[in-house]
């Protein structure tokens, strides 16, 4: 039995700059701890191969299949505002891409999978708790329909990592519309590469924004494109409570998906301060923070594309500032429209964002749970009993009752039924998220006592979000005191 991948590789093809040929390095006993089989399926791989020996030895890098063309690819970056020329894939390799039942290209990405011209002091290689934490939240935020990179596999090495402490060693296999970030332009643009961001933005048009060729300015069409998928992309995550934890401009992804999983986390009461990240000393990547720096990634985005704007540096500079512009008031439609969502509101009234807002401040003041409360919320918009169950999350159940009020009012002059309104707002307010305590459980029955029982029940409940499932109920409780994560360390 050979495992087949339809490799079709195009980022491989550019220019030598781009990237270092390098193959996975092998690992002493690989073992298939996860598969995605919907994912294989929609990528048009078989799952049963993919689970088979050698499937398992593919996924580990112990072996590589035919038709890939390993890589790591090279890339800049402003880590905390302070830029890096050169990091680059220092322990991932690109096997390839695949075209998916949609239609659209896929990289195929192993991450943990051994050392490469780009790894500085690291070793290459990942350990199994960020892996397994990389898996649980980039599915979850799929299932909640956010774009972002996928989890394919996750395999067991067999070796050791070593981290504070000796860990066992994982890869994860991630998927991605591509693996271009913001730092891959800033890498060119470091080294006044003009041709090498023009080849950059090219591939990146033809890939993700076919569109921006037709237009009458390819590369102001990308600009304009980019800044609006990372508009939406980070309103979506305001949306659901997520914080990225390390939005550094080489986690930033030009395609507009979600992308490095570190750091991450999503909140439990609702603090527009907060921050998790045990590296985000400033409170940099603060939750509500996040449209603003992904503003500031755009921005070093933009700049890297100043040359292609226009040969005028003054005439490019105004026309990026001007698209730039458009960042704010995009993010704020996005972010609006879903608030309006979450409270139920099917049409847009002047005094919404007051009353969504006031909410907001409510839930900050009173420590009220941010997934829990829009989630009762939709229930309690079809029966005004529900009310007990918000009003129990806010530490003064009060705060919510003169809301609750206004709120009602507002919805009365609306023509949809309760029932339409709670499924309305049911399939906006999630009652499952990847919630700091259980992730952590999770980990920890993997990496000390190889029970994976834990994270497969997690994947499953995490996969319908939308969902009540009685029989799962506790997956959506805020932590107990002493359960609360206080902060989220990095994937290294
Ligand atoms: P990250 O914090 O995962 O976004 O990574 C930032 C940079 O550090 C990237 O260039 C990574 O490839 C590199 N890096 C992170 N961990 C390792 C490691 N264990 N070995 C080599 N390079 C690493
Ligand atoms: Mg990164």
């Amino acid at each position: 039995m050979t495992v087949h991948f339809p490799f079709q590789n195009t980022y491989a093809a550019l220019p030598a700059s781009f990237f270092a040929r390098v193959a996975p390095t092998p690992v002493a006993a690989p073992r298939l701890i996860k598969l995605n089989r919907p994912l294989a399926v929609h990528l048009g791989l078989d799952p049963d191969l993919l689970e088979s020996p050698e499937g398992a030895e593919i996924l580990a890098g112990k072996r590589v299949p035919e038709g890939a063309d390993p890589i790591a690819m090279a890339y800049a970056g402003h880590q905390f505002g302070h830029f890096v020329p050169q990091l680059g894939d220092g322990r991932a390799i690109l096997l390839g891409e695949v075209i998916d039942a949609d239609g659209v290209r896929r990289d195929i990405q192993l991450k943990g999978s051994g050392p490469t011209p780009f790894s500085r002091r690291g070793d290459g290689r990942a350990a199994l708790g960020p892996v397994l934490r990389e898996y649980i939240v980039s599915e979850a935020m799929a299932a909640l329909g956010i774009p972002t990179t996928r989890s394919l596999a996750a395999v067991i090495t067999g070796e050791n990592v070593m981290r504070e402490t000796p860990l066992p060693g994982a890869v994860l296999t991630r998927i991605a519309a591509s693996h271009i970030r913001v730092g891959t332009f800033q890498y060119f643009a470091a080294r006044s590469d003009t041709e090498g961001v023009r080849r950059l933005a090219d591939h990146v048009i033809a890939r993700h924004y076919p569109h921006a060729a037709d237009a009458e300015r390819p590369y102001r069409a990308l600009l304009e494109a980019v800044i609006a998928r990372q508009a939406d992309l980070v309103a979506r995550w305001l949306l659901v409570g997520f914080i990225h934890g390390v939005m550094n401009t080489d986690n930033s992804s030009v395609a507009g998906e979600t992308i490095d999983y570190g750091p991450c986390a999503f909140m439990d009461h609702y603090d527009p301060a907060k921050v998790f990240s045990s590296i985000d000393e400033m409170g940099r990547y603060a939750y509500a923070n996040q449209p603003r720096i992904a503003l500031w990634n755009l921005t070093r985005l933009a700049e890297c594309l100043l040359p292609l704007l226009s040969d005028d540096k003054d005439k490019a500079i105004e026309e990026a500032q001007s698209i730039l512009g458009e960042f704010a008031e995009q993010f704020a439609s996005a972010y609006q429209t879903g608030l309006r969502s979450k409270i139920g509101l099917f049409t847009a009234r002047d005094g919404d964002e007051a009353l969504v807002q006031d909410l907001l401040d409510a839930m900050a003041k009173n420590q009220a749970d941010f997934t829990l409360t829009f989630r009762r919320l939709s229930d309690a918009a079809l029966d005004p009993d529900g009310d007990t169950e918000v009003r129990q999350l806010f530490a003064e159940p009060a705060a919510f009752d003169e809301w609750a009020l206004r709120w009602r009012q507002r919805i009365s002059g609306e023509p949809q039924t309760p029932a339409e309104r709670q499924a309305a707002m049911r399939s906006v307010n999630p009652v499952f998220i990847p919630r700091n305590h259980r992730v952590e459980a999770v980990i920890e029955a993997a990496v000390n006592r190889d029970d994976f029982a834990p994270f497969e029940e997690l994947l499953a409940v995490l996969a319908k979000p939308y969902q009540d499932q009685p029989d799962f109920a506790g997956y959506a409780d805020p932590p107990e005191p002493h359960q609360c994560v206080l902060q989220t360390f990095c994937g290294t």
